[in-house]
């Protein structure tokens, strides 16, 4: 049984004081939640101030992006090493918005991926295709590519520190949502892959979020799906009240 995981990403949203009122609101609001786990990637200045305040509650801190070595020349870089230290033991990867804006490539993510691994942090990392690569039929080739290269060299013990995110870059921040199917049909095949890649025990393991416009009206068909484990919630997730809505939806 894979624990649900719901993962909000603010991206760079939220000042101090903005965020102290929106986790006060949070943690009331999830107070009782019990079997779902909770993550919040906020920006990244706002993670050590953030630390007291999720302390001795359910929700946990994440960073969005680290580097693939742990100090040195990498001017506005964050290290794993330097995460670690501060009380931070998440941190999203590969997110599209690195890739398309940001030259992030498989293999960056890959060595960023072995470097966070290497200082026990967890990983939500992010796959997703294009829509001209879902209209020219190229889903599963992209989404096998990006897992295979993604993981590349990364050990079946590792892989329980590993989330994936199936992110269809069509559907984020558009307000277009893969249907519950579209969304099944690809978490299916990246169970096989991984499957193929680690066997059965690590592929059932693994949990596999959709990612792609979630809202509170929409989290409930999306995690009612088999392979669906959870969800990464951008938009949604900048209100409290509606973060907590998809939450409370998440339990299976
Ligand atoms: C995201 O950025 O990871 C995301 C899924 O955003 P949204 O929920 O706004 O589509």
């Amino acid at each position: 049984m894979r624990t649900p995981l719901i993962a909000a990403n603010f991206k760079m949203n939220k000042n101090l004081d903005e965020a102290f009122n929106y986790f006060n609101e949070l943690k009331k609001l999830t107070a009782d939640t019990k079997n779902v786990e909770i993550v919040v990637a906020t920006p990244h200045l706002l993670l050590y101030p953030l630390t007291q305040s999720v302390k001795n509650t359910n929700i946990q801190l994440s960073a969005q992006n680290v580097h693939w070595e742990d100090s040195g020349a990498f001017t506005a870089e964050t290290s794993p090493k330097t995460l670690k230290a501060i009380g931070i033991n998440y941190t999203i990867l590969g997110h599209s918005e690195r890739r398309k804006m940001f030259c992030e490539t498989d293999e960056t993510v890959n060595k960023r991926i072995k470097n966070a691994l290497k200082n026990n942090l967890k990983i939500i990392f992010c796959i997703g295709e294009s829509l001209d690569q879902r209209e020219n039929n190229e889903t599963i080739k992209v989404i096998t590519e990006q897992v295979k290269k993604g993981l590349k060299s990364v050990s079946k013990e590792e892989m329980n520190n590993i989330s994936i995110a199936y992110e269809p870059i069509w559907a984020i921040g558009t307000g277009k949502t893969a249907t519950p199917e579209q969304a099944q049909e690809v978490h299916k095949k990246i169970r096989e892959i991984l499957n193929d890649i680690y066997g059965n025990e690590i592929s059932q393991k693994t949990r596999i979020l959709y990612g792609g416009s979630v809202k509170p009206n929409n989290i409930k068909d999306l995690i009612s799906q088999n392979d669906i484990d959870g969800a990464l919630v951008g938009g949604a997730s900048l209100k409290a009240e509606s973060f907590f809505e998809i939450i409370s939806q998440s339990s299976k």
